[in-house]
C-alpha cells in the first residue's frame, strides 16, 4: 500500500517550539476530519494521539501500550479515516478486532462520530444478536469501509466465501493482551491468515506481557513503539480505600450513596456475580435504585443497562468486570471496587471507568483483610500508596457486642452490621426516592444499519459531496 501522507511528521520535525500545542491540524488531517473532530469538541489531541498519529499516517506497524481512557480508539481510528478518505478506497480497509461486543459497539460509534463528514461506513460483527447476521453479512460481502469484529463472530463468518478481506489495508487489534487472556491467541491468528500479507498493523495493548511480544514477533514488521505511562491509572482520579469487613460493606455502600446523591453516575465493581446481586439488593433495600450487568443478562438487556446508565437514567450501576475495560461512558463521578480485584491489572481498568479524557474522578476500594495483600501487590503496580479512610465509626458494631468471631451480638447501635448484602440496615426517610426514573434518552440509540457509501452522496452527511472527489497523492 503507497505511502500517501508526505507531509505529516511528527510535531519536532514540523518546527513546532516544545511547548507550542499541537493541534490537530497540525497532524495533516483534512477538513472532513477536522470539521467532526471540531464538533465532537476534541481541541487537542492526547499523548498517545501525538505519538501514533504520525507513524500511522506514514504507514508504519506499530505497538502501542496505552490504557483505555487515554484517547487510544482515536488514536488509530483518526489516521485511519484519514487514508480512507484520502484514497477513496472502495473495499473493506480496515478490520478492527476487539475483545467483546460492548467495546466493538463502541468503537464503531466513535467511527460514526469522526465519519460524520467523510461518510466513510463501518460494521461491527458481534454474536448474541439473532438479527445482525444478515446486516453483517451483507457489510461484510459488500465491503464496508470499516470492519470491527470480536473474534468468534468473525470466525463464524469467516466459514463462508462471501466474506471480502482480500484487499484489507488495515489490521488492528485493540485490547489485544486481553483478547489472550480471553484465549483468542489461535482465533487471532487464523483470521490473519485471510488476510493479504502486504497490510499495515496496529496492536493497542493496555499492558505488554511475553504473550503479546510473541504476538507482535509473528505479526508486526519492524514496529514503531509507543508507549504511554504502562498501568499507572490517570492522574485525574483521586483514589483511596476503607479497610472494612464484609458485613460492613452494604452498610459502607449505603452511607456513601447518602454522601453522594448528587452524583450523577456511579459504577459499583464486584468480582462475581453473587455479589452483584447482593449488592444491588442491599442498595435497594437502602433506598438506592441500582441496576446490574454481569454475563447473566443477554445481549439486548446489556445494551439496555449501557444505554439506560449512559443517558443517566440509571444512576447507579453494579458490574462485574465486564465493564472494567475498554467501555468508555462519561462523566463517571464514582467507581467503587466492592472487592479486590484478582488481577492488579483490572484495579487500573475499574478505576479508569472514571477520569476519562481529561476529567477527573474518585476511585474508593474496600479491602477486607484476606484482600489486603492483594491491595499491596496493586499499590505496588501501581507505585502509589492509597490513603486509607476510617470506616465511619456509626457504621462500626459497638466493640462491647462483638464476639470474638466478629460478629455482632444483637446491639441496637449497630448501625447495620448486615452481611452478604441484605441491606443497608439504615432506615431511611427519603428511601423512595426515585433515582431510576428520570427519562433518559440522550444516548444515541440508534439500531445502525449498515449503510454504503459512494457516489458523493449517500450516506455523507454534510451533503456536500465533498466525499471521494479522487484520491490524493
Ligand atoms: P479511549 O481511551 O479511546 O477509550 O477514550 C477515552 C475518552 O476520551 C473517549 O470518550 C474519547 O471520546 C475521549 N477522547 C479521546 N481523544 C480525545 C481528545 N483528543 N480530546 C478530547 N477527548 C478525547
Amino acid at each position: 500500500m503507497q505511502c500517501v501522507v508526505a507531509n505529516i511528521l511528527p510535531a519536532q520535525q514540523q518546527g513546532l517550539k516544545e511547548n507550542q500545542t499541537l493541534k490537530f491540524s497540525d497532524l495533516g488531517f483534512g477538513d472532513d476530519l477536522l470539521q467532526s473532530l471540531d464538533l465532537m469538541g476534541f481541541e487537542t489531541p492526547t499523548p498517545i494521539q501525538e505519538e501514533a498519529i504520525p507513524y500511522i499516517l506514514e504507514g508504519r506497524d506499530i505497538i502501542a501500550c496505552a490504557q483505555t481512557g487515554t484517547g487510544k480508539t482515536a488514536a488509530y481510528l483518526l489516521p485511519v479515516l484519514e487514508r480512507i478518505n484520502r484514497e477513496g478506497t472502495k473495499h473493506t480497509s480496515a478490520l478492527i478486532i476487539a475483545p467483546t461486543r460492548e467495546l466493538a459497539q463502541q468503537i464503531d460509534q466513535q467511527v460514526e462520530g469522526f465519519a460524520y463528514f467523510t461518510g466513510a461506513t463501518s460494521c461491527p460483527v458481534y454474536g448474541g444478536e439473532k438479527s445482525s447476521w444478515d446486516q453483517q453479512k451483507n457489510a461484510l460481502t459488500q465491503g464496508a469501509d470499516i470492519i470491527i469484529a470480536t473474534p468468534g463472530r468473525l470466525m463464524a463468518h469467516l466459514k463462508f466465501e462471501y466474506v471480502k478481506l482480500d484487499k484489507l489495508d488495515y489490521l488492528i487489534l485493540d485490547e489485544a493482551d486481553r483478547m489472550l487472556d480471553m484465549g483468542f491467541f489461535d482465533d487471532i491468528m487464523s483470521i490473519v491468515s485471510y488476510l493479504p500479507e502486504k497490510r499495515q498493523n496496529l496492536l493497542f495493548s493496555a499492558t505488554m506481557p511475553p504473550k503479546i511480544r510473541t504476538l507482535s514477533k509473528k505479526m508486526l514488521h519492524n514496529p514503531a513503539q509507543v508507549s504511554i505511562a504502562i498501568s499507572k491509572p490517570a492522574a485525574g482520579i483521586l483514589q483511596a480505600a476503607y479497610e472494612v469487613r464484609d458485613e460492613l460493606k452494604v452498610p459502607l455502600l449505603c452511607d456513601l450513596m447518602k454522601n453522594h446523591e448528587k452524583l450523577e453516575s456511579i459504577l459499583i465493581f464486584s468480582s462475581t456475580k453473587k455479589n452483584v446481586k447482593n449488592i444491588v439488593n442491599g442498595l435497594k433495600a437502602g433506598g438506592y435504585p441500582a441496576r446490574a450487568i454481569s454475563s447473566d443478562l443477554n445481549q439486548e438487556e446489556r445494551e439496555e443497562v449501557i444505554r439506560g446508565f449512559k443517558s443517566k437514567r440509571i444512576q447507579i450501576l453494579v458490574a462485574t468486570d465486564i465493564l472494567s475495560r475498554g467501555i468508555d461512558i462519561e462523566s463517571i463521578s464514582l467507581v467503587i471496587n466492592y472487592d479486590v480485584p484478582h488481577d492488579a491489572e483490572d484495579y487500573v481498568h475499574r478505576i479508569g471507568r472514571t477520569a476519562r479524557a481529561a476529567s477527573t474522578g474518585v476511585a474508593l476500594t474496600f479491602v477486607n483483610g484476606v484482600d489486603s495483600r492483594k491491595f499491596k501487590s496493586i499499590e505496588s503496580l501501581i507505585e502509589m500508596k492509597v490513603n486509607r479512610v476510617p470506616v465511619p465509626s456509626h457504621l462500626k458494631p459497638d466493640q462491647r457486642f462483638v464476639s470474638s468471631s466478629g460478629r455482632s451480638r444483637g446491639s441496637s447501635s449497630r448501625g447495620g452490621g448486615s452481611r452478604g448484602g441484605s441491606g443497608g440496615g439504615r432506615s431511611r426517610s427519603n428511601s423512595n426516592r426515585s433515582r431510576d426514573g428520570r427519562s433518559g434518552g440522550s444516548s444515541r440509540n440508534k439500531n445502525r444499519t449498515y449503510k454504503k457509501r459512494k457516489s458523493g452522496s449517500g450516506s455523507n452527511k454534510s451533503g456536500s459531496g465533498s466525499k471521494n472527489s479522487g484520491p490524493k497523492s
